[in-house]
């Protein structure tokens, strides 16, 4: 085969064990999944209510146009439905910006750590792939704009970022897009837009007044409770959502995931609820981190990176023989540190007493 030359030494994407396999090779009954920052509680019970009672043709292929689900987050938004591109999940949203506008010769600007994503579809494109360090945890959009040049492409910001949680602030986010050259895109990522409670979160939207070279990305895999469905949304200018178009295939969410997003949007208390429910268990966190003495990112999403003071994949296997599946920092580029998601309050309870317990055995804590 001619492989591209960028797709040879690349490894597929490590899904983990699945919830069957532990609790079968640790003799488990219960194994609680906090690593992939899904929503604890689930989705809407309208959601479910809606699934149980209606009928769909299945033989016939969905909306092309997504009319119902482009209607409901538009209106939700208050954006208009040609502002909005729907993908398999924002994931696939990331490889068609990186497919429409990534090459050899062009280059890419991205912090680190973020979201592995970005720096992935880029280097099957065979871009060249600039990662500026985080400054104090958050973007350093300062040595971001350093490193764009004639040939930069897209810039990938991620607020919250995964996997550190703190968002870019109003202020010097605009003052970074004031500068950036009009004829480079700024991909705003805002998968945990949701669970954000900062007063200092920019209105991001309203920057598309501003801006025509942004695109925010948004998920109702996190908050929403619905990664299972795979539906994601950008929101840009008309004209760059009509030249990323063509790019996307053209029956990319099923019949049911276009159905059940305007029931979801609906449905805004839910949202509320997940987000009091969050605020609570990321107190527990901090509060454990702060009486053990290890080191936290504060968070804005329904996830929270902190230290363990020891090797980060080791408390990864011990938790998962004790049922608690979470992100070894090792993985994501921050050694000695793990990444949990927020779960419910027994969840966060049961899963800090196991900790306390690995850490107290290595002597870590007392
Ligand atoms: C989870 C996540 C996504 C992808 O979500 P989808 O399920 O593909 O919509 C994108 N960006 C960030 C930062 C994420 O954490």
């Amino acid at each position: 085969m001619k492989w591209k030359e960028s797709v040879k030494g690349l490894k597929a994407y490590q899904p983990g064990k699945s919830i069957d396999a532990v609790k079968r090779e640790f003799g488990l009954d219960e194994i609680v999944k906090l690593a992939s920052n899904e929503n604890p509680l689930g989705c809407s019970p309208k959601v479910t209510a809606y699934l149980q009672e209606s009928a769909h043709n299945f033989a016939l292929y969905p909306d092309g146009y997504g009319t119902d689900m482009r209607n409901a987050v538009a209106n939700h938004l208050n954006v208009n439905p040609n502002q909005l591109i729907f993908g398999n999940g924002s994931d696939e949203l990331i490889s068609i910006v990186t497919r429409a506008l990534l090459q050899p010769g062009v280059n890419t600007v991205m912090a680190t750590p973020t979201f592995s994503q970005y720096k992935l579809n880029a280097v099957i494109e065979g871009a060249e792939v600039r990662e500026v360090p985080l400054k104090n945890r958050l973007h350093d959009l300062d040595a971001m704009y350093d490193a764009i040049d004639a040939h930069t492409a897209v810039v990938w910001i991620c607020s919250p970022n995964n996997p550190t949680g703190g968002i870019v602030e109003d202020a010097p986010l605009q003052a970074f897009l004031a500068k950036v050259p009009s004829d480079v895109l700024v991909v705003l990522d805002e998968a945990y837009f949701e669970y954000v409670t900062s007063a200092n979160l920019h209105d991001s939207i309203s920057l598309l007044n501003q801006y025509k070279n942004i695109l925010i990305l948004r998920t109702f895999s996190k908050a929403y409770g619905l990664a299972a469905f795979r539906v994601g949304y950008g929101i840009a200018h008309p004209d760059l959502i009509a030249k990323f178009d063509p790019v996307r295939g053209p029956f990319n969410n099923t019949v049911l995931s276009q159905a059940i997003v305007p029931v979801a949007v609906a449905d805004q208390a839910y949202l509320e609820q997940c987000r009091e429910v969050n605020e609570a268990g990321k107190k527990q966190y901090i509060t454990f981190c702060e009486a053990n003495q290890l080191d936290y990112c504060p968070t804005e999403t329904n996830f929270i990176l902190f230290e363990v003071k020891m090797d980060s994949d080791e408390v990864f296997q011990k938790l998962m023989e004790k049922g608690y599946i979470i992100r070894s920092g090792n993985a994501l580029g921050v050694p000695q540190y793990i990444r949990v998601t927020i779960g419910t309050k027994e969840q966060n309870e049961g899963l800090l007493a196991q900790l306390q317990t690995i850490l107290q055995q290595q002597g870590v804590v007392v």
